[in-house]
């Protein structure tokens, strides 16, 4: 199978305004395209587009195209989880909304801190395995933003999972926050395939700073800055698909154009996107190298460089309630005696070891504000 997936999480849209307003046509003839040039992976989930991807998939793709021409992958919404007897409901409505007898991928969605109540207290996983011995699911995994501790752990509790989904791009791969690299070497550790959303981080990737562009336009002018990024994540040996959410018929065509004429980085290309990751982290909001001098100094054993690569990672995303990073910062939170920025006594002892003199209590007053919110749990 060809690594390129249909992500179905950002579809075009009627009106820019509602979520839900998909713009049915242009997906039919995306739909068209994908499996034209012989694709075949679709990626859809209960939440998105308030439950039109999935609709917007059956009509697409279930009504007019033969059973055997194409996969999909759906998950269960463990954050919208709260009692047993929602799972039956919810898999028969997607079921329903998607038009199939079965789903080729099904995935837990999301298993983190966000979504805990949703599978600690409900057995969703058990749900899940009951369905793949019924049929109704050929093969099981499960998405996560969790770091690779969460992921590790995971998945030694349930060995049963065939496949992770994991965020993986060239910014977030040695992120002390996101950890991708660490997760991904968890996933290989276990013997599971990777399926990569977020390759373009959110699109991010898709507009760098002009002196990281021209880097890459003076080694290879005829390719575009997106290539690099799916490139990057597409050459990972155990990587066997790429989500890649494109929004419009044009974007989805370069996508495709990528993938067909794909190779892998080389040497001096992993050096130049090195050096792309360089000049991206050195645009950020507090410029904190990680040398970790101030680890030691915190009376409140809070990970000074970890949130703060999480704050800047948060600060080149759209804001949005609920965003990968935040689900990261949840994480850390729960993690047992992990100090978090609302535990700051602002006693400035950190501030005399930072080389880069950073106002660290400062900063982590703004941290609250992003991070500590009520959405995600916190007492604001
Ligand atoms: S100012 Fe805050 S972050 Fe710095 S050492 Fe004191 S408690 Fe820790
Ligand atoms: S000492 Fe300063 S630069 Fe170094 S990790 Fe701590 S906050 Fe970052």
């Amino acid at each position: 199978m060809k690594k390129l997936a249909f992500g179905m999480m950002r579809l075009p849209l009627l009106d820019e305004n509602d979520e839900s307003s998909v713009d049915f046509e242009q997906v039919n003839k995306m739909a068209d395209l994908f499996l034209e040039k012989g694709f075949t992976f679709f990626d859809t989930a209960y939440p998105y587009h308030f439950g039109n991807c999935e609709v917007a998939f059956r009509k697409a793709v279930v009504e007019r195209y033969p059973r055997d021409s194409y996969v999909i992958a759906d998950k269960l919404p463990l954050f919208s989880i709260t009692s047993e007897d929602q799972l039956e409901p919810i898999f028969s409505e997607q079921l329903e909304r998607t038009g199939v007898d079965y789903f080729d991928y099904y995935l837990l969605h999301n298993v983190s801190g966000f979504s805990e109540k949703g599978f600690l207290d409900v057995d969703s996983f058990g749900f899940a395995n009951k369905k793949k011995e019924e049929g109704k699911i050929k093969h099981l995994g499960l998405s996560t933003h969790g770091n690779a501790e969460y992921l590790d752990n995971i998945l030694t509790m349930h060995p049963e999972m065939e496949f992770v989904l994991l965020q993986i791009n060239y910014l977030d791969w040695e992120s002390d926050g996101i950890e991708s690299r660490k997760c991904y070497d968890v996933a290989c550790k276990h013997n599971k395939p990777v399926l990569v959303m977020e390759p373009l981080k959110g699109g991010f990737l898709a507009d760098v700073p002009p002196e990281a562009e021209k880097l890459m336009k003076d080694y290879n002018p005829d390719a575009s800055v997106v290539s690099w990024a799916l490139r990057f994540v597409a050459s990972l040996d155990n990587v066997c698909m790429v989500l890649t959410g494109a929004s419009s018929l044009e974007q989805l065509e370069q996508n495709i154009e990528d993938f067909e004429n794909f190779t892998p980085l080389n040497d001096e290309e992993y050096e130049i996107l090195e050096k792309v990751r360089d000049i991206i982290n050195s645009n950020i909001t507090v410029e904190c190298t990680k040398c970790k001098y101030c680890l030691d100094a915190c009376p409140e054993s809070i990970n000074i460089p970890k949130i703060f690569d999480l704050y800047n990672n948060e600060k080149i995303l759209d804001p949005a309630p609920w965003t990968p990073v935040g689900n990261a910062y949840l994480n850390y939170s729960k993690l047992p005696s992990a100090g978090i920025a609302s535990d700051c006594t602002e006693c400035e002892m950190c501030v005399e070891e930072c080389p880069q003199h950073i106002d660290i209590p400062k900063v982590m007053k703004d941290v609250v504000k992003t991070f500590e919110t009520e959405y995600y749990g916190f007492k604001e």
